[in-house]
């Protein structure tokens, strides 16, 4: 049997483990924060698998070994994939790096923004040679409802994108991981494709931005608490609009200045919103009616934490944006700077952004804030020049 580890226990993580086991893998997982290894390990010894529902149907799995300690774990792993949040992927890959055998396969799901740099840089200062690949997306919607027991799979994308390195693998890989994630997984040119392909970058800030600019002291019973897809409005919808215009700006212009980049595979956001969720989308006609209407997103809210007893008020340090600014906004700034291309309206997004996570990453229109050390920008990787952009991809 071929055995893998899964980095994490989180929501992700518990859907994951039971995939996998139900696939056929051998599953072990490395659960290094706090005490989510022994929870995890407690809750299947007593329980023999975690359930995952989606819908009617559950799926059954568990895992062999679980453990805080890389060298129980990741030796002997034919794959290794990452179910964490972006800036948990550099620290893990530093702790594990050392037990991979040769010819390990490791994965980012998602991969967000320049995760090939990092990647590459733990790899290569610990001389590993390794094969990674990294999704577009993490393929559900996903919740846990009880820790190492149960989650739920809210919703499934139809589609998500796979890129890998050596790019040449990314079919054999599509072959293996299809299977085990149940879904049809799509190759890309290369992670630069990826990094410009990351919509969660312009859906988490931006929403944040167009529902939560201006009400830092606006206090929401439970009820009240603003749904956050379902919630899109049309100013919110323009400027996710202008963003994704962006995007594809800077993808033209690379495809201009690198000819082997194909700017095709970096679609709008509207398109991937239908191409990701064409059997959940009720009204597809407009942006903001595809994120109204997509029972995928139905119900949740806007981050928020507590102010009071029983009331709220949003969060700006969320996920949202200290995951999906410095590793993935400034990722896509940093492009748009390598190019030429401007981004005004991203830019103001990151301006605002970065005052609420009190780090800095634009000044006075350049990548030169005390916290792009953070971040995952070309520049961060000593990429200067567009075809630098190359020898990385
Ligand atoms: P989660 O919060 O449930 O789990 C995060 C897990 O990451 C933690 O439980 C822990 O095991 C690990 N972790 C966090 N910080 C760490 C650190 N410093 N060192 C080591 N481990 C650390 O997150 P999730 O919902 O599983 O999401 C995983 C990724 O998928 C994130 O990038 C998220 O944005 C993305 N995503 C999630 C969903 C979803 O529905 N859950 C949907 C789309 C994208």
């Amino acid at each position: 049997m071929s055995k893998l580890t899964i980095c994490g226990g989180g929501n992700a993580a518990h859907v994951l483990i039971t995939l996998a086991a139900h696939a056929g893998w051998e599953v072990d997982v490395f659960a290094p924060l706090a005490d989510e290894a022994d929870r995890l390990e407690a809750s299947l010894a007593s329980r023999g698998g975690i359930i995952a529902r989606r819908g009617n149907q559950t799926i059954v799995g568990g895992a062999r070994c679980i453990s805080a300690d890389p060298a129980e774990v990741i030796p002997g792993s034919e794959l290794v994939l990452l179910a964490l949040p972006a800036f948990a992927h550099g620290p893990t890959l530093q702790a594990i790096a050392d037990h991979f055998d040769s010819g390990v396969t490791i994965g980012a799901l998602p991969a967000r923004g320049g995760f090939d740099y990092q990647a590459y840089t733990v790899l290569k200062a610990k001389k590993i040679s390794a094969r990674i690949f990294g999704l577009q997306t993490l393929p559900w919607a996903c919740r846990i409802i009880n820790y190492g027991q149960e989650v739920e799979i809210l919703g499934t994308k139809a589609e998500v994108d796979l890129a890998a390195y050596p790019s040449s693998k990314a079919t054999a890989l599509i072959e293996q991981l299809s299977p085990l994630l149940g879904l049809t997984l799509t190759p890309v040119e290369s992670f630069l494709t990826l990094t410009l392909a990351n919509t969660g970058q312009l859906i988490h800030p931006g929403i944040m931005y167009g529902l939560g600019c201006d009400k830092e002291d606006v206090i929401f019973a439970r009820d009240e608490i603003p749904l956050f897809y379902q919630g899109v409005d049309q100013p919110t919808a323009d400027l996710l609009q202008v963003m994704s215009d962006e995007v594809q700006a800077i993808a033209k212009e690379l495809s201009v200045q690198l000819p082997s980049f194909e700017p095709q595979q970096v679609i709008s956001l509207h398109n991937w919103l239908l191409r990701s969720y064409s059997a959940d989308i009720a009204d597809s006609s407009t942006l903001r009616r595809a994120f109204n209407t997509n029972r995928a997103y139905v119900g949740l809210q806007l981050p928020t934490r507590p102010a009071g007893s029983n009331t709220f008020v949003i969060d700006y340090k969320a996920r949202y944006l200290s995951e999906d600014v410095p590793f993935g906004l400034v990722v896509l700034r940093g492009l748009a700077e390598l190019v030429g291309v401007t981004t005004p309206t991203i830019d103001t997004v990151i301006i605002w952004a970065q005052k609420h996570l009190e780090q800095e990453y634009l000044i006075n229109g350049e990548l030169t804030g005390s916290n792009l050390v953070d971040t995952r920008a070309p520049q961060v990787y000593g990429i200067r020049q567009v075809s630098q952009l190359v020898e990385a991809s």
